[in-house]
């Protein structure tokens, strides 16, 4: 393997001397990821300048890149390594997942500072006697599970030294040409439904900073979940991308628009109106609303990945698509002179939906 300073598939960047526990480090991930499994998609992975794909002839190509920063969207001292390996690659793979887009690969830059990358008897360690697992590689634990669920090999990447620890991800996807998923095409009539069930990543999130607010000595390698609140946290710390959903739903022809639920309800759901130029009303008595959850982390908590899609009203849309339950939380009409987009229909009546999910720079 050649080391070079540029950003390609397989370099590593950022230290001027040569590290022994670098480059163990860098083959232990390319043997990760060679294990984690291969795909006909890519024809020459991690080792090279450049990673080839291949897709099939009429296919077009999907690209999405998201970036996950410590501090803004993990924190080190709370989030279990593999949590935060899962999430970086979720992101990514929930942006295929909206466009109805087959996964081809994901390439990896991450930034970590160095003592995440020690790894005490990694290098040298006597036969029989454990490595001790670093944030390194519990990171690509969780980065690499995901990615075999979902037949998305890490096909390269970058590594480098920082200050902060940041992963930024890009995803490939592939989707028959003109069959993507957009957010542009809900017409007015239309059907609004949702996969699976709102709101659970944000109660995560809230039991989350309980834990952490109550840990006594917050240390860099996350908390430890106790066994009882896994299930209550799993939406948040492992949430799982609906790529099949996706699939599914741009083969058939079903869905006028998608979009992920990334940012929340009450933001997407005002993207998509505003790509396809309409108005959308949500019944909130039909909101699939998580365990544990309330109505406002439902409406307004992001991170839950689930697809929001569009359909004919006469379409016919399935009770489950590959084993998760699909619920029908609205209509689209016509976009009013003024705002608001987005109306909740209540008991207690129409309210306005203002987007209240999480922007950047806000
Ligand atoms: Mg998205």
């Amino acid at each position: 393997m050649k080391r070079k300073r540029s950003a390609d598939s397989e370099s590593v960047a950022g230290s001027r001397t040569e590290r022994g526990g670098e480059l163990a480090l860098l083959a232990r991930i390319r043997a990760r990821a060679a294990a984690a499994g291969s795909s006909p998609s890519v024809r020459l992975g991690i080792g090279d300048d450049c990673a080839l794909l291949r897709v099939k002839p009429g296919e077009e190509i999907a690209v999405t890149t998201d970036f996950s920063i410590a501090g803004r969207h993990f924190e080190l001292a709370w989030h279990p390594p593999e949590a935060i390996g899962h999430r970086v690659l979720a992101r990514g793979l929930s942006d295929l997942a909206a466009m109805g887009a087959r996964p081809l690969a994901a390439l990896l830059s991450l930034g970590v500072p160095a003592k995440l990358a020690e790894c005490s008897n990694s290098r040298g360690a006597k036969f029989g006697e454990p490595r001790q697992q670093c944030w390194i590689d519990r990171f690509y634990d969780g980065l690499l599970a995901l990615a075999g669920k979902f037949h998305t090999p890490l096909a390269g990447g970058d590594l480098a030294e920082s200050p902060i620890a940041a992963a930024d991800i890009v995803l490939l996807g592939a989707v028959p040409r003109g069959k993507a998923l957009l957010r542009l095409g809900a017409r007015p009539g239309d059907a609004i439904y949702v996969t699976g069930s709102l709101g659970g990543a944000a109660s995560g999130l809230e039991i989350m900073k309980g834990l952490a607010g109550a840990e006594k000595m917050p240390g860099a390698v996350g908390l430890r979940i106790p066994r009882k609140l896994e299930a209550a946290l799993a939406r948040h710390l492992y949430p799982q991308p609906r790529v099949r959903q996706g699939l599914w739903l741009s083969k058939r022809g079903v869905a006028t628009a998608a979009i992920d639920l990334s940012d929340g309800l009450s933001t997407d759901l005002q993207h998509l109106c505003d790509e396809s130029r309409v108005a959308a009303e949500v019944n909130a008595v039909a909101l699939p609303i998580s365990a544990g959850a309330t109505l406002t982390q439902a409406l307004h908590g992001g991170e839950d990945y689930e697809l929001l899609f569009t359909a004919r009203p006469g379409a016919r849309v399935p009770r489950t698509i590959a084993g998760v339950p699909i619920t029908r939380i609205g209509q689209v009409v016509k976009r009013p002179a003024k705002r608001p987009l987005v109306t909740l229909i209540s008991p207690k009546g129409r309210e306005a939906l203002e987007a209240q999910g999480w922007q950047h720079f806000a």
